[in-house]
């Protein structure tokens, strides 16, 4: 199959083109004519997937071909994201693909200004990519109106109602034309977002181009067992003992952020961080400095590094597990992407033994354990299974030898679990929106 045989005009195949995409993925494979034919979507892709184009192309192939040009204030697709970097990419990825059509494409967010934002809407946009926050500001302040929508995206639909902004989503929807298409993408399709979905999309086509809830296969996972106390020290041994060159960390705290990057770059490791509390400016530069590999280690909490397309980034280290164990999923999928291998390693202490088996029964596999020497806990890590079971009564450790610390180091003991399969059944908490208009009326 070629992107020709889908349907595409010519100036969208030259952009193609140049991008290097010479066949569609699944996702693209399944959306690209189904959008075109006008139909809504609900389609479960993760990251990784192209699922950007797989919604953008057709996108913008029918804003070319159909309806009238855009007013001031306007807007005739509007693709919703709940991160300001995933809203950059996006609007970067579009452009990309609208290279060569008579479209106008731009991207608004918080955290910055929002007067340039007004002043760039006054002439009316083809493709507005946003944060639900922003939108609404632009909304109320009369700088956007959205009669002339054609188009309604929602981007990791999911991480909008994991990130609180289902009450952003219900103000939007109220602000919607009830005549236009939805597409919803979501990495995973839980019962909130199949329930949003109800409501927001009208007879949609489902997709689902991955197995549900599976981490990226070609990601090998690992856990390395080791005290809360111990964990910076343990990160340091392993990225020098593995000569780590760009890795993407995960800490779960703004301050363990902070804490880390200091420690990192207090032993001269060229290390920077992300995080909400910084302003966008500071998060794109970080972020773009790792991309060009200025940055070796970027570490990041989930907020921040939601969505981001590094291209070949070998390595992810969770320093600690996500609390909403769909996050586990997501981080890993910054690795092992377009059909590269990558790494993922977990530093797990013992308190974060309900996390670990939380992520094993979503995931379905146990993950393999990796005691590093001289780094074993003094609290045990207890063992955990895909089935959801904790061994409760830990043993008590034994104590670690100490090394003489001239003696030669050896790579520590591998200790391999078998796979057990489980119906995931970890439900994060998740605020829906409700809401009351009624029933969408038929295109
Ligand atoms: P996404 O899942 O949309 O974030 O896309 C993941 C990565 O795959 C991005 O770097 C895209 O540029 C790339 N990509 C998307 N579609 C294709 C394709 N058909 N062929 C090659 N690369 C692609």
């Amino acid at each position: 199959m070629t992107f020709a045989t889908l349907g595409l005009i010519e100036p969208l195949l030259r952009a193609l083109e140049t991008l290097g995409y010479q066949t569609p993925t699944p996702v693209q494979a399944q959306a690209i004519p189904a959008v075109l034919a006008g139909r809504d979507l609900m389609a479960a892709a993760q990251t990784g997937t192209g699922k950007t184009a797989g919604f953008a192309v057709p996108l913008l192939q029918l804003l070319t071909l159909e309806g009238p040009k855009v007013s001031a204030n306007s807007v005739r697709s509007l693709i919703l994201c709940p991160t300001r970097e995933l809203a950059e990419q996006v609007h970067a990825s579009v452009a990309q693909y609208a290279e060569h059509l008579p479209l106008t494409t731009y991207a608004v967010y918080g955290g910055v200004s929002i007067n340039p934002q007004m002043m760039k809407l006054r002439k009316g946009v083809d493709v507005l990519v946003a944060t639900p926050g922003r939108l609404i500001d632009l909304f109320r302040q009369n700088a956007l109106k959205l009669n002339q929508l054609q188009t309604l995206v929602l981007d990791e639909a999911d991480r909008m109602l994991d990130l609180g902004f289902s009450e952003e989503l219900a103000n939007i929807y109220r602000m919607l034309p009830k005549k236009r298409q939805t597409l919803l993408f979501s990495a995973t399709f839980s019962d909130d977002i199949r329930l949003l979905a109800g409501q927001m999309l009208n007879d949609p086509l489902s997709i689902e181009v991955s197995p549900r809830n599976v981490a990226a296969n070609t990601v090998k996972q690992w856990v390395v067992p080791v005290d809360k106390k111990r964990k910076a020290e343990l990160f340091v041994h392993l990225m020098r003992k593995g000569k780590w060159k760009q890795v993407l960390v995960f800490a779960k705290t703004r301050n363990g952020v902070d804490a880390l990057v200091d420690k990192l770059q207090g032993l001269g490791i060229n290390a920077d961080g992300i995080h909400g509390d910084k302003p966008q400016a500071t998060r794109q530069r970080a972020l773009d400095r790792f991309k060009a590999s200025d940055v070796q280690i970027l570490v990041a909490t989930d907020v921040a590094a939601r969505g981001l397309d590094i291209e070949d980034l070998p390595m992810v280290v969770n320093f600690d597990l996500p609390i909403v164990a769909e996050d586990y999923i997501h981080r890993i999928g910054r690795t092992g992407r377009a059909g590269n291998t990558g790494e993922a390693i977990s530093l797990v202490c013992a308190d974060e033994v309900n996390m670990l088996s939380a992520i094993e029964m979503l995931t379905r596999q146990t993950l393999a354990r990796h005691m590093e020497q001289d780094f074993e806990p003094e609290h045990r890590v207890p063992d955990t299974d895909a089935s959801g079971q904790v061994v409760k009564k830990p043993k008590k450790p034994k104590k670690p030898k100490t090394s003489g610390g001239g003696g030669k180091r050896n790579l520590g003991k591998w200790v391999e679990s078998g796979e057990v399969a489980a119906e995931p059944s970890i439900k994060p908490v998740r605020k829906v929106p409700v809401f009351n208009t009624g029933p969408r009326k038929k295109k």
